[in-house]
């Protein structure tokens, strides 16, 4: 009887399963990407995200189970920009032939420095309007291997899309009514490049553009001056990178620690950001009165 319990368990959870029901299985590099193919594809995509809830993919290591996801997948979706190092190994090594699709293909990009190097700012997905290209290249995609389950991805990016334009006024109003000269933010590394752009908000970090590397007494040293002479009220750490350094440069200003802003990946289901929409909604919740002075 417990075995046959166990089996019917079993069965319900198959079905239940959407991988079974799925007519595409795709993977995607990190969990933002992952969340925005899932809205894209529906219920006709089984989605396995390389880079889970809360982790950092700059320094992500690839594992085999990765290199079999990629194997038995259909079409792979990555970031580009440089933001996944060990996508031409993990490729690589899988030998999969199938589309990479590089979703944030068309973004107007911008430089910076990362150790006295110009590189692109891989971050793109932190200004909603770049958002909206990304489902556009995820819709075509998706398309692209699966063209009868084509208008089902029309209609759920057309509707994605108006929910991410519909968000992005909304950022845009909220920002726009606190004045300028105070809204200056730091964070723990330069993940927010083009939220800063979009939205006119100054961001300062301590480290490069990636989380590869630490931030040298120098940097610090320098940030400290620059929190002081700005007259920064507002520092944040990130879901996926080390708070020390920026709680060290809170108790030498004596500036605020305004909380935890979600960077370069989603929170876990139970958390404040689990979808790239509540991310953005998130941020701005603590960016905004944080701005303020409040
Ligand atoms: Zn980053």
């Amino acid at each position: 009887m417990r075995l046959l319990i166990a089996s019917v368990a079993v069965g319900l959870a198959l079905a239940a399963s959407p991988a079974l029901t799925a007519e595409i299985k795709a993977v995607a590099s990190f969990s933002i990407l992952g969340d925005m193919v899932q809205r894209i594809g529906g219920d006709r995509v089984a989605v396995t995200t390389i880079v889970g809830p809360n982790a950092d993919t700059h320094v992500y290591e690839p594992t085999p189970a990765d290199a079999a996801a990629v194997s038995g997948t259909q079409i792979f979706f990555v970031n580009g920009l440089g933001f996944e190092g060990w996508l031409d190994r993990l490729v690589g090594a899988t030998g999969f032939k199938g589309p990479v699709i590089t979703s944030s293909d068309g973004v107007k990009t911008h430089t910076m420095d990362k150790d006295g190097q110009t590189v692109t700012d891989p971050h793109a997905w932190q200004s909603l309007s770049n958002g909206l290209l990304y489902v556009a290249n995820i819709e075509k995609g998706l398309c692209a291997v699966d063209a009868a389950g084509c208008a089902i991805y029309e209609a759920n990016a057309a509707a994605y899309s108006a929910e991410i334009s519909a968000l992005d006024a909304e950022v845009k109003a909220q920002i726009a009514a606190v004045p300028e000269a105070q809204r200056k933010v730091i964070t723990t590394h330069d993940a927010f490049g083009y939220f800063g752009l979009e939205y006119g908000v100054k961001f300062l970090a301590p480290e490069g553009i990636s989380t590869d590397s630490e931030a040298s007494a120098a940097d610090v040293a320098k940030l400290i001056e620059q929190v002081r002479s700005e007259g920064v009220k507002a520092l944040f750490i990130e879901n996926m990178s080390d708070p020390r350094l920026v709680e060290q440069i809170a108790k030498e200003t004596g500036a605020n620690v305004g909380g935890a802003l979600y960077a370069d990946a989603l929170s876990r289901p139970d958390e404040g950001a689990p979808t790239y929409l509540d991310m953005f909604r998130h941020n701005v919740a603590l960016l905004v009165p944080a701005l303020e002075g409040k």
